[in-house]
C-alpha cells in the first residue's frame, strides 16, 4: 500500500515537473511571439528562433520527464541521437507552424490548419520519442492523444491570438490560459500515447543514455536553454524600454509643433500607426478628419503674423478639447489632423466634424477685436477608405474637395476625389487659366522619311510652361484636362495653332505637313469636322498638310461614332493616323473600317528592337498588316542606331524620335529647316521649299 502511495506521489511529482516544464516555455515562447508583433524581418526571425525553441524545448523535457511515471525507474536506455531528433523535431515543428501563424493574421480559418499541423506534428513526435512498438495497439488511446494534442494547439493559437489589443492585465490571463492549455495538452498526450502502445523497453547499455542521466541532461539543457531564452527576452525589452523613453524625451521636444503644442506630422503618423494597429486587432474603425481654416490669410493680413499665430493657437486648443488628448496634430500652417478611434462609424465621425466646425468658427478677440474663420474638413475612414499609407492623403482630397464646394463644411472620402496627381485641384485652377494667359505653346517634332532621311513633317505637341512648375508634360495635364471637360477648348487652340503655324511656314516657303493630335473627347465633338473646316479655310491650308493622330485606344471607344468623324475628316481632305498602334486591342475587321492612312508603332515595342525577338517580330508584323491595308508606317520613339536600321530594314516608311531630334519650338525648327541650324545635320526635302519665296522667320 505504502508502496503504492509512493508510487502515486513520485507520479505526480514528475506530472506536476512536466505540466512546469511546458507551461513555463510556453509563457515563454508567447512572450517571444509577441515581441516584434511590428514586421521588421530580422525581429520577426528572431521571434521565431526565441518562440520555437523554448516551446520545443518544453515539449523534449516532458517526454524525458514521462519516462518515470511509465516504468517506474530510470533504468530504460535512450538513444541520444533519438533524443537530439525529438528536440531538433519538436523545435522545427513549433517554429514552421509559429511562422505560419505569424503570416496568418487574425484569420481562424488560417491560423487553424496551423494548430491542427503543430498538434498532429507534436503527437507524432512523442510516440516517436516514446519508442513505442506497434503491438499491441490501442487505437482509442492513440486518438485521444491526438485530439488532445490538436485541442491544445487550437486552444494556446486562438486565446493566443485574442491577446492582441487587450489591456495589460487581460492580456496577462489571456496568456496564463494559453500556457496552460498548451501544457495540459503536451502533458496529457503524452501519457495517452504510453497508454495507446507500450514502449519498447530497452535496458540502458553501451552506447545509451539512462533515463536517469536523461532527466538531469533535460533539467540542466532545457533549463539552461528557457534561462537563456529568458534573459535574451528580458535584454530585448529592456533596450526597447530605454529607447521608447529616449524617444518620448526627445520626442516632447522634437515631435511637437512648438506653436501649438499640438503632435507634428512625424508624431501623429505614429499615434495614427497605433490607432491602425488597435483597431485591426479589435475590428474597429477610425476616423481621420482633415481640418483646414477657412478665410486664414485675411486674419493674418488684417492682424499681423503674431495675431494669425494666437488664432492658430486657439484654434489648436479647440480642436485638442473637442478630439481628447494625442489625438489632434498640426501638419502645417493652417492644417490640422483629428483622429476619432473606437467604435467609429459616418455618424459619429460627421457628429465631431460638426462640432469642431462650430468650435473653430466661434470669434477669436485679438486686441480687443475679433476674428472669425471657418474650417473645411475632409473625413476618411478606416478601413474603408484605404490602407494607413493613404489615409492622411485621401482626408486631404476630402477636404480638397469641401473646399472647393465652398468651404466650411466636411466631406467625406470618395475615390473619385483622388485624381492621380496629388495637387490636381491647384493645377486644374491653373490650367483655366494657362490658354488665357498665354502659356501654352506647340513644340515639333520632325518626322523623318526613312529611304531619304530627309524630314518631311513635324507632330505638334503641347507643351505648358507653368509661372511657378516649369514644364508641365502633356501626360500629366491631358487626362487631368479630358477628366475636368477642358480638353475640347485646348483642342481647339491647339487646331488653330498648328493651322496658324503651318501657314506662317508656308509663307516662309516651308511646306511641312503637321500632325496634330487629337483626344477622345474631340472626336465626341458633333462639329468637330466643321470647326476644323472653318479653321483650315480661315488659314488658308490645304487640307493634306494636316495628319489628325488619334491613339488607337481611343480609336476603340465608340467605335461607331470614330468611324463617323473619321469619316468626315478624311473627306475633308485630311490625314488619319492611329497612334500608338500595338497599345489598344483592335481588331483586324475594324482596322479595315477606319479611314486611316498611317499608323505609328508605339514607342514600346521600338524601345526593344534591339533586344528583344518579340518586339522584332511585333514590329515586321505591324509594318506588314500596314502595308496590307495600304497604310504608312510611322515609328516612334527611336533613340538609338540599331533601332533605326531594324526599322529601316523592314521597311518602315517613317521615323520620329530623340534619335533625330526632341520636341523643339516652332522658331527652332525653322532655323534648322532654313539655315542647318539644328541638333544635327539633316536635309529637309526640298520639295518642302518652295523655291520662289522668300525666306523669313515667324
Ligand atoms: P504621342 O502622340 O505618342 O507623342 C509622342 C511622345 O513621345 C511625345 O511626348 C514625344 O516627346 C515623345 N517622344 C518622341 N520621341 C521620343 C524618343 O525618342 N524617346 C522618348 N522617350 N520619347 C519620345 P510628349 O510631348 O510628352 O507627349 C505625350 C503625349 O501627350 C503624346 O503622345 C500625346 O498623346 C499627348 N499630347 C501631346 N500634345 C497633345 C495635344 O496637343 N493634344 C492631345 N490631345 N494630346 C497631346
Ligand atoms: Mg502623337
Ligand atoms: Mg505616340
Amino acid at each position: 500500500m505504502d508502496a503504492q502511495l509512493d508510487r502515486i506521489f513520485a507520479a505526480s511529482l514528475w506530472v506536476a515537473l512536466s505540466l512546469a516544464a511546458a507551461g513555463l516555455s510556453a509563457q515563454l515562447g508567447l512572450a517571444w511571439m509577441e515581441r516584434a508583433w511590428a514586421n521588421n524581418l530580422r525581429s520577426s526571425a528572431q521571434r521565431l528562433l526565441g518562440a520555437g525553441l523554448s516551446l520545443g524545448t518544453g515539449v523534449w523535457m516532458v517526454h524525458v520527464f514521462s519516462e518515470p511515471v511509465q516504468s517506474a525507474g530510470f533504468s530504460q536506455g535512450h538513444a541520444p541521437a533519438l533524443e537530439w531528433a525529438v528536440w531538433a523535431l519538436a523545435v522545427s515543428a513549433a517554429m514552421a507552424s509559429l511562422a505560419w501563424l505569424d503570416a496568418a493574421k487574425a484569420r481562424a480559418a488560417r491560423w487553424l490548419p496551423a494548430a491542427l499541423v503543430l498538434g498532429s506534428a507534436l503527437v507524432g513526435l512523442q510516440w516517436l520519442g516514446a519508442g513505442a512498438s506497434a503491438a499491441p495497439l490501442h487505437l482509442g488511446m492513440l486518438l485521444a492523444a491526438w485530439g488532445l494534442g490538436v485541442a491544445g494547439a487550437v486552444s494556446t493559437f486562438g486565446l493566443f491570438h485574442r491577446l492582441k489589443g487587450q489591456s495589460q492585465s487581460a492580456a496577462t490571463w489571456y496568456r496564463a490560459g494559453a500556457s496552460l492549455a498548451w501544457a495540459l495538452a503536451i502533458v496529457g498526450s503524452q501519457h495517452l500515447i504510453a497508454l495507446a502502445a507500450p514502449s519498447a523497453r530497452v535496458p540502458a547499455g553501451p552506447g545509451l543514455v539512462s533515463g536517469g542521466v536523461l532527466i538531469v541532461l533535460a533539467v540542466v539543457l532545457g533549463g539552461a536553454v528557457l534561462s537563456g531564452l529568458l534573459l535574451a527576452l528580458r535584454r530585448h525589452l529592456k533596450a526597447r524600454a530605454a529607447g521608447a523613453k529616449a524617444r518620448r524625451a526627445l520626442g516632447s521636444k522634437l515631435l511637437n509643433d512648438p506653436l501649438t503644442g499640438l503632435p507634428n506630422r512625424q508624431l501623429f503618423e505614429g499615434t495614427l500607426g497605433q490607432a491602425v494597429q488597435r483597431a485591426d486587432a479589435s475590428n474597429q474603425s477610425l476616423a481621420l478628419l482633415f481640418i483646414n481654416l477657412d478665410g486664414f490669410r485675411p486674419v493674418n493680413e488684417a492682424f499681423g503674423h503674431r495675431g494669425g499665430d494666437r488664432v492658430l493657437g486657439k484654434v489648436a486648443s479647440r480642436l485638442r478639447a473637442l478630439s481628447g488628448p494625442h489625438m489632434a496634430g498640426r501638419l502645417a500652417s493652417d492644417e490640422f489632423l483629428v483622429l476619432l478611434q473606437g467604435k467609429v462609424g459616418v455618424e459619429q465621425a460627421s457628429e465631431l466634424a460638426a462640432k469642431l466646425q462650430a468650435s473653430v468658427s466661434q470669434p477669436i478677440a485679438l486686441d480687443g477685436r475679433a476674428a472669425t474663420v471657418s474650417c473645411s474638413i475632409g473625413v476618411a475612414m478606416y478601413p474603408e477608405d484605404g490602407a494607413q499609407s493613404t489615409l492622411i492623403r485621401h482626408a486631404e482630397a476630402a477636404m480638397r474637395a469641401a473646399k472647393s464646394a465652398g468651404g466650411a463644411s466636411h466631406v467625406f472620402f470618395e475615390p473619385r476625389m483622388l485624381s492621380g496627381v496629388r495637387d490636381d485641384v491647384a493645377l486644374l485652377r491653373d490650367l483655366r487659366h494657362a490658354l488665357a494667359r498665354g502659356e501654352l505653346e506647340l513644340y515639333y517634332q520632325p518626322k523623318i522619311h526613312a529611304p531619304s532621311g530627309e524630314i518631311t513633317g513635324a507632330e505638334a505637341l503641347m507643351r505648358w510652361n507653368h509661372p511657378r512648375r516649369g514644364m508641365v508634360s502633356p501626360g500629366v495635364f491631358i487626362p487631368l484636362a479630358e477628366r475636368y471637360g477642358l480638353i475640347n477648348e485646348l483642342g481647339s487652340w491647339v487646331i488653330d495653332e498648328a493651322c496658324r503655324q503651318t501657314r506662317v511656314w508656308r509663307d516662309a516657303g516651308l511646306r511641312m505637313r503637321v500632325a496634330i493630335n487629337l483626344s477622345v473627347h474631340q472626336l465626341r465633338q458633333p462639329d468637330l469636322a466643321e470647326s476644323f473646316e472653318e479653321v483650315l479655310r480661315r488659314h488658308q491650308i490645304n487640307p493634306e498638310l494636316i495628319t489628325c493622330e488619334i491613339t488607337e485606344s481611343s480609336a476603340m471607344e465608340d467605335t461607331e461614332v470614330t468611324i463617323r468623324v473619321l469619316r468626315q475628316l478624311d473627306l475633308l481632305g485630311l490625314h488619319i493616323s492611329i497612334d500608338d498602334f500595338g497599345t489598344g486591342h483592335s481588331s483586324l475587321a475594324y482596322l479595315r473600317k477606319l479611314p486611316a492612312h498611317e499608323l505609328k508603332i508605339d514607342r514600346s515595342f521600338v524601345l526593344d528592337l534591339e533586344t528583344s525577338e518579340d518586339a522584332r517580330k511585333v514590329a515586321s508584323a505591324v509594318i506588314n498588316l500596314a502595308k496590307a491595308l495600304d497604310l504608312k508606317v510611322v515609328a516612334e520613339g527611336v533613340e538609338t542606331e540599331g533601332q533605326n536600321r531594324i526599322l529601316r530594314e523592314y521597311g518602315c516608311d517613317q521615323l520620329q524620335g530623340y534619335l533625330f531630334a526632341k520636341p523643339m519650338s516652332a522658331k527652332a525648327l525653322a532655323l534648322w529647316a532654313m539655315h542647318d541650324v539644328g541638333p544635327r545635320t539633316m536635309n529637309f526635302r526640298s520639295s518642302l521649299f518652295r523655291e520662289s519665296t522668300q525666306l523669313s522667320i515667324a
